[in-house]
């Protein structure tokens, strides 16, 4: 059973930042969590929601260099270790020690010190933060299509919500 619930706010540790979520995203994931009960890597319920966000800087740790209150961002779902083969060689998803960025479906955020520091990006002013929020997916689809030779696809065999919204990236050609 889930429900909605007020959460403390969350404080940053010296190397992490918090930010406003503006806007979070509901994907395949979120519904694959709903309804096999947990993620085998990403969380485990009962715990808060969401992995994709874009919002702004409230709360700058100690120890954080480079990022200010105020700047908006819009934080990944994940950071490698970068210690790992796999990190070195940029096959980041395939890291074994990745970091997740959960709870996005709240009003405030934690962004933990890895992601702070590999997969934190500056959103340009003219950027809404909703469409900010779709940048790791349209990453995907961005990844996908450097490394195949698919052109273009047809949204319209496309049924499930979240590949005809990935569907919906790939139709203009890039
Ligand atoms: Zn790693």
């Amino acid at each position: 059973m889930s429900s909605l619930e007020t959460v403390a706010d969350p404080t940053p540790a010296a190397d992490e930042v918090i930010i406003k979520v503006g806007a979070a995203t509901t994907w395949g994931t979120d519904l694959k969590v709903w309804r096999r009960g947990g993620h085998a890597k990403m969380l485990k319920p009962p715990t808060l929601f969401g992995h994709e966000a874009a919002g702004e800087i409230v709360a700058v740790g100690s120890q954080v260099l480079g990022w200010q209150v105020g700047v908006r961002v819009v934080a990944n779902n994940s950071a490698q270790c970068m210690k790992w083969v796999f990190c070195q060689g940029q096959e980041y998803s395939l890291c074994p020690h990745l970091t997740w960025n959960n709870g996005t479906f709240a009003e405030y955020l934690k962004i933990t010190a890895q992601i702070v520091k590999h997969n934190l990006l500056p959103l340009p002013e003219d950027l809404p933060n909703v469409l900010a929020s779709m940048t790791e997916p349209l990453a995907w689809v961005l990844q996908g299509v450097a490394r195949s030779k698919v052109k273009r696809v047809n949204t319209e065999q496309l049924h499930y919500s979240e590949l005809r919204i990935l569907g919906v990236f790939h139709k203009k050609p890039l």
